[in-house]
């Protein structure tokens, strides 16, 4: 092993200006081992490259600052050159960290007309580009996350608090456009929509939980874009959808199938998108329930022979209600609950152990809750078994993929986090963006191609 030396070097910038090569400065010197012996010595270290982001940010924005301040600007109303009134200093936070401009503000030298010579606000004190990834970083991990990551990545020094981030997330996210027709937008035949609601748990006085809504256009191309909303801001989810809808190419000529869940508000938001046909009650809905049956009979006990004949008679007669619910036979549904009730009474009396509620309990309770939803939904039950024999979706089956992409996965009970409403919404605008691939660059889309021809037969199975 060689006796270790240290190499320095200078980072100098030349200006390269219409005349050539102009000014020269020197931004930094970075000092490091001659060696490799070690290979943590191998390059630079991520606070060089902070150090290095930090020095060519200042020397570049200090020569754009001294160019600017060369020049004069014609006055708008008169048409005279201006002359410099006084100057300003703007303390602007970037990625590269804080630096300062002095810019001159000018008056017209005619009519007396104050310019500033720039277009952006006086009270502007950061970049977008900090104020966007932060928004992305945000969308991703929580504000005080997302703050430490990016203070430990870039030579940030200003706009590090997470209220900060908290701030520009919502500013970015009342900026984003409106989804609209990317020309020339592919004119899309199918279009399937899916409109669901979650809940998240609520900071704001008076209520536990706030309802977000959040859904998904698709087509059969596989274009596809979610958007959501939490109940009762000043986001227009109708118009949203529309948006998205023309997003994904949709036509007079469309074929539009909505699904749903089928609860009485989600439907009138349908109709305000002008989708006047029934919704149909996605499949997963039916399944998940359906499924929760199947497990609870299951576990029924057989401990004497007129349990275990009722058991055998439950369990075919669940196994029936979900072909009777395939065919969308909500009324035969009917029947298959009365037939499990029927055969109930050898359960009467089962006593609850002491780590859980009796099975035969459970399924009484399933049993109502089914018949409650299939009473308030059968309207909206189709024949899944034609369609899919036909070819048709049954359902998107994404509905659970979609609130945890959207909602979950940043915003779930699960983390103990409390919302405000309009904190809530304003996340969800910036996370819908994020996976859409419409925040600006960075990210690009976050979703896989999501069009699973056979999802629904899978759950039911
Ligand atoms: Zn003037």
């Amino acid at each position: 092993m060689t006796e270790g030396g240290w190499v320095a070097w200078v980072l100098r910038l030349v200006e390269i200006g219409a005349e050539g090569e102009g000014r020269c400065a020197d931004v930094m010197e970075i000092s490091r081992p001659d060696s490799l012996g070690d290979i943590a010595d191998l390059g630079l270290t991520l606070a060089n490259a902070r150090l290095v982001l930090a020095g060519v940010q200042r020397e570049i924005v200090a020569a754009q600052a001294r160019v600017h301040a060369a020049r004069r600007p014609a006055c708008r109303s008169c048409g005279t050159a201006c002359r410099v009134k006084d100057y300003r200093q703007h303390a602007i936070a970037t990625l590269f960290g804080q630096v300062t401009v002095r810019l001159p503000r000018f008056c017209c030298a005619g009519c007396g007309t104050t310019e500033a010579g720039v277009t952006w606000p006086p009270h502007i004190r950061s970049t977008p580009e900090l104020d966007r990834l932060q928004a992305q970083f945000s969308a991703l991990m929580t504000y005080r996350t997302a703050a430490e990551v990016l203070a430990q990545m870039f030579p940030l020094d200003a706009g590090t608090a997470h209220e900060t981030l908290r701030r520009h997330t919502f500013k970015v996210a009342e900026s984003l456009p409106m989804p609209t027709t990317v020309t020339p937008a592919t004119p899309a035949e199918v279009i399937t929509l899916t409109l669901d609601s979650t809940f998240i748990r609520s900071c704001e006085a008076g209520e536990r939980h706030l309802e977000v809504r959040i859904g998904n256009v698709e087509t059969t191309t596989g274009r596809r874009q979610v958007f959501g909303a939490v109940a009762k801001t000043d986001t227009d989810l109708a118009a949203l959808i529309r948006g998205n809808l023309d997003a994904v190419g949709r036509t007079k000529n469309t074929a539009l199938t909505a699904f749903t869940d089928g609860c009485p508000g989600l439907r009138h938001i349908l109709l305000g998108v002008g989708i006047a046909e029934l919704p149909i009650l996605d499949w997963f809905h039916l399944a998940m329930r359906q499924q929760h049956l199947t497990q609870v009979a299951g576990s029924l006990s057989s401990d004497t022979p007129e349990r275990a004949a009722a058991k055998t008679v439950i369990i075919e007669e669940v196994e029936r209600l979900r072909w009777r619910l395939w065919d969308g036979k909500a009324q035969d549904a009917g029947i298959s609950l009365e037939r499990i009730q029927a055969v109930m009474p050898p359960f009467q009396g089962e006593p609850d152990s002491r780590r859980s509620v009796a099975p035969s309990r459970k399924l009484w309770t399933a049993l109502q809750a089914l018949d409650d939803y299939l009473t308030g939904q059968s309207d909206w039950l189709v024949n899944y078994a034609e369609r899919h024999r036909a070819g048709l979706r049954v359902g998107t089956a994404l509905t659970e993929g979609t609130a945890n992409f959207l909602v979950n996965r940043r915003m779930a009970k699960s983390q103990q986090m409390r919302w405000t409403r309009r904190g809530a919404d304003r996340l969800l605008q910036v996370r819908c963006a994020v996976y859409n691939g419409t925040l600006g660059s960075g990210f690009g889309q976050r979703f896989q191609a999501a069009n699973d021809p056979h999802p629904p037969v899978a759950i039911a199975a």
